[in-house]
């Protein structure tokens, strides 16, 4: 796989540079420390000059993290595809005072792409990753309508209550 780059990120807004690339788990720790286990991430970055003058990227991101499903705890894909744009600010206090909806980096003159790419991913990725048709939901056996054995041992008691 394709080792990242890090780019100057002022002089790539600038340029309009475009750098293509595929991610895999060993550029994303932090994915790895948030229960993913595995991903392969193919992404485009571009520099531009945006509607506000300002230096920024767009980003796009296409591809599959492997997640556990909270629910089963069993493995699943989540494909993955988004378009994220950011604005470069000259420090932190900036982004502090910024008082829009704009996402914003500090601009570093050795930005690594992995980690761009890393927090854009972890901001799509759902909170609580579930099959959306989960083989431990309630109904996969024998259809919605059959109740579960709590709710038996739940209509046992009450019968039993009310014979007493
Ligand atoms: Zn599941």
């Amino acid at each position: 796989m394709l080792q990242p780059a890090a780019i100057d990120g002022l002089a790539f807004a600038r340029t309009a540079g475009v750098l293509k690339g595929r991610l895999g788990m060993e550029t994303l720790p932090r994915l790895a420390q948030s229960g993913c286990t595995g991903a392969v991430l193919d992404f485009v970055l571009t520099g531009e000059i945006n509607e506000r003058g300002k230096p920024g990227f767009r980003l796009m991101v296409e591809g599959s993290v492997r997640l556990e499903c909270q629910r089963c705890l069993g493995k699943m894909d989540w494909p993955l595809r988004l378009e994220a744009r950011l604005e470069l600010a000259s420090d932190e206090a900036e982004i502090q005072a910024a008082d829009d909806d704009i996402e914003r980096v500090v601009a570093d003159s050795d930005m690594s792409v992995a980690i761009l790419v890393e927090d854009e991913v972890i901001l799509a990725l759902p909170m609580i990753p579930k099959h959306e048709q989960c083989k431990a939901a309630a109904g996969a056996e024998g259809g919605p309508n059959k109740p579960s054995a709590f709710q038996a041992l739940a209509a046992l008691k009450k019968r039993n209550l009310s014979e007493s």
